[in-house]
């Protein structure tokens, strides 16, 4: 199903600055490899990021963002990008879907890499809504009626031809991508995010406090998340026989809708499913 056309321009857009981090920063390493441009938008400043009471919101965001320049970098990924917002569920739906449609139209993606807004029991209400208005936004870029003051200056209406769910999927993964070969700069990208790591310490570490980590605890805390990210990593890449895989669900984009009426059909019915894409 996915393209596999060379030079893709490639938007990943998401919450928080550590948000592919963990799903999908070996498949964003692979397709800068492949020869792709990969422009970063993280829509938040991540400033409540951290469990540590010394800090002020704004240190928070000034290390977030740093952490995540850096890991980018460790990518290859060309393009980053914050929109500065406030964390924690202070996003408004409409404000946020105008500017990420604003968005696509500027970059022109061919694909656009989102957290699947649809998993159950996700809490976060920044996933939620930037995973759902991310993809309403590559859904309806190409409508011209629809928000037509951002279409000056040459500017035409613009949807992605696919759209990428990362992270824990609500769906079954369609789409497996081969990450043997960029598993090391995705660890080293993750252990960029110091903070990330001392809020996972109760997952990792549970005898260690989140709030106040030591340089000694930090090293501890990075052991467990790069076992961990291998871990996963063998794990997805077990389900299609590759020795590390990141897992995704790709839909093409049509005008509002996605093309999924076949196999939401087929699924209605009972039908087997279709056998996934590896890349
Ligand atoms: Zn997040």
């Amino acid at each position: 199903m996915p393209k596999t056309s060379k030079n893709l321009r490639i938007l990943a857009v998401f919450p928080h600055p550590d948000d592919t981090a963990f799903f999908a920063a070996g498949t964003l390493a692979r397709w800068v490899d492949q020869g792709h441009h990969v422009t970063s938008i993280c829509v938040t400043s991540g400033n409540l990021g951290t469990l540590r009471p010394d800090q002020t919101a704004r240190q928070v965001a000034d290390v977030r963002e740093k952490e995540m320049r850096a890991a980018n970098d460790v990518l290859g990924i060309q393009d980053t990008v914050t929109l500065g917002c406030p964390d924690g569920g202070f996003l408004d739906a409409g404000e946020l879907r105008r500017e990420l449609i604003g968005i696509v139209r500027k970059y022109r993606p061919d694909r656009l890499l989102a957290l699947d807004p649809w998993l159950r029991y996700e809490v976060h209400p920044d996933h939620e809504m930037v995973g759902r208005t991310a993809a309403e936004a590559a859904a309806f870029g190409a409508f011209p009626l629809l928000h037509p003051e951002q279409l000056t200056d040459g500017k035409t209406p613009h949807s992605p031809s696919e759209v990428w769910f990362m992270g824990i999927l609500a769906h079954a993964p369609n789409c497996y991508v081969d990450i043997s070969t960029t598993i090391e700069r995705k660890i080293a990208s993750a252990m960029e995010f110091e903070g990330t790591l001392a809020i996972l310490a109760g997952m990792f570490a549970g005898d260690i406090d989140p709030s106040n980590v030591s340089s000694e605890q930090q090293k501890v805390l990075a052991a467990h998340g790069d076992s961990w990210l291998r871990a996963m990593a063998a794990k997805i890449g077990e389900k299609v026989n590759l020795p590390a895989a990141e897992a995704f669900y790709v839909r093409k984009c049509l005008p509002g809708h996605f093309d999924n009426m076949e196999q939401a059909l087929s699924e209605m019915l009972g039908l087997p499913p279709q056998a996934p894409t590896v890349m």
